[in-house]
């Protein structure tokens, strides 16, 4: 059985000091790494992008590669002596003009944050460790009263619980970042802190005009991203459930619900979906899950995630390549069920191009034959986003000529890249080709029922509009005993 779901690994320390991890983490599952722009110089960013690449390549695998944008993630500064530890009921200000903080006070490196908050607001630092309730602000000053207190170290994160922070989703640093996306030719680039599809459409646009053209997932991790939830997936190829900053927008106990809808929502509009943060979080430091992280890395399979990530655990836990492992256990176990919370009915409505009704056929077809094997050839890769939209046991093969498709399809559950179809353009001969190609991997056997898809004329992109049924072998074994029926 091959697994359907696929793992992403964000890389770091844990993983990119020495190449022997990273090549054992991608033995272990990894299909896409996540290079994460909060974190390093472009220089470390280039040099992980292509040591994945070459490690890859020596594995004889394909692996993604997604840049993760940092967004307006907004940040206490640093202390004095490098942390704090705030009580229940103290004191404490937030103030835009600190240089180093201290018992009573930090700065803040965005410092339009007192123009945001007013008295009565709730923020969150650290991920929700610390809760600050704000008394009053005046100036560049907020005054807050310790709700939750803990230690609060250099540099850590601040949400307001219920959203509504005004920075922009595109930094200035995100938009050198965006360049450095196209530079290193990432085949995915996330967009954090997403408020409208508008957001997406301009990182669309500057990853375009520097060049790049890697599919855009939007992170939904504002309390906004959820009300324009069906404008933002519009604008873009992808979305993340960022589960660590919606959680603080929204309430970490709104989040699994939304979470399934957030699947459902991108599947039914042919896009595509990773599920993220925190889901083998006590592995950064165990060497096996927890049952609740198993369950939860389970569940988000049976929701019909195209991925899973991990995030600390592989970047900079003690056990990343057991946690890539795990995950990959896990996900395959879970898929052996049926994929409980999708909808496994037809689509309703009807499909809008031609690539759309031969993918539909195909699947529909999938599921009644005993077909093996799907072998899309294609040149986008669209065709087998199509047919992965739709669930089944039935593992697509995208044959393409282009490594830019076959790094892309990594993220598409159930999809397989393999490297196919450089200068060929008869169709007879490419099928027979595909065919051979299916076989000699062991994917399909002779006798097997198998479905292959095509354009004609073949190489246009966005042409496919034939599907083909083959018993494999059939047609090779008919003219080598010189009887050429069909039966
Ligand atoms: P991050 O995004 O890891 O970049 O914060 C994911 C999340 O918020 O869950
Ligand atoms: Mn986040």
């Amino acid at each position: 059985m091959i697994r359907r779901t696929k793992i992403v690994a964000t890389l770091g320390p844990a993983s990119c000091a020495n190449p022997k991890i990273l090549e054992n983490m991608i033995s272990a599952g990894v299909d896409v790494v996540r290079i994460n722009f909060s974190h390093g110089t472009r220089e470390q960013h280039l040099q992980h992008a292509e040591m994945t690449r070459s490690i890859a390549q020596s594995l004889g695998q394909t692996v993604g590669v997604l840049a993760d944008l940092q967004g307006p993630k907004i940040r206490i500064g640093r202390f004095e002596q490098g942390r704090i530890k705030l009580n229940v009921g103290d004191k404490f200000i937030l103030d835009s003009d600190c240089m180093l903080g201290n018992q009573e006070r930090v700065g803040l490196d965005y410092k339009e944050l007192p123009n945001d908050v007013e008295a009565d607001a709730t923020l969150m630092l650290d991920d929700g460790r610390i809760v600050l309730k704000v008394s009053t602000v005046s100036n560049n000053q907020i005054f807050c009263i310790v709700e939750q207190g803990g230690v609060l170290s250099n540099n850590k994160g601040i949400n307001r619980k219920g959203g509504g922070l005004s920075a922009p989703a595109l930094t200035g640093k995100d938009i050198e970042d965006i360049k450095v996306a196209a530079e290193m030719n990432a085949d995915y680039l996330a967009v954090s802190f997403v408020k409208s599809g508008d957001d997406v459409r301009k990182a669309r646009e500057m990853l375009y005009a520097a060049g790049g053209r890697s599919l855009i997932m939007a992170k939904i991790e504002r309390s906004e991203a959820i009300l324009a939830l069906d404008d933002i997936i519009e604008a873009s190829d992808a979305i993340m459930v960022a589960r660590g900053d919606l959680a603080i927008e929204v309430g970490d106990a709104a989040v699994p619900a939304l979470q399934k809808k957030m699947i459902r929502a991108a599947r039914m509009n042919n896009k595509l979906v990773v599920t993220a943060t925190q889901m083998m979080e006590s592995m950064i430091t165990n060497p096996i899950p927890t049952r609740a992280e198993v369950s939860d890395v389970a569940n988000a399979v049976l929701d019909g995630t195209d991925a899973v990530m991990l995030s600390a655990e592989s970047a900079a836990g003690d056990f990343p390549v057991e946690a890539v492992a795990a995950m990959a256990r896990v996900c395959l176990e879970a898929e052996k069920e049926y994929l409980v919370n999708v909808d496994r009915r037809q689509p309703i409505n009807h499909p809008a191009t031609i690539e759309e009704a031969i993918a539909r056929a195909t699947m529909f077809t999938a599921t009644g034959l005993k077909i093996r094997a799907i072998a899309a050839l294609t040149q986008s890769g669209e065709t087998a986003l199509l047919m992965s939209r739709r669930s089944s046991k039935v593992p697509i093969v995208a044959l393409s000529p282009h490594e830019s498709t076959r790094r892309k399809v990594t993220l598409f559950r159930g999809v397989y890249p393999v490297e196919f179809g450089k200068d060929l353009n008869d169709p007879e001969i490419i099928l027979q080709l595909a065919e051979d190609e299916l076989l000699s991997r062991g994917i399909v056997r002779n006798g097997d029922i198998m479905i292959m898809t095509i354009g004609e004329p073949v190489g246009k992109t966005g042409g496919t509009n034939t599907m083909k049924i083959i018993r494999v072998g059939e047609c090779r074994t008919a003219e080598g005993s010189g009887n050429v029926q069909n039966n």
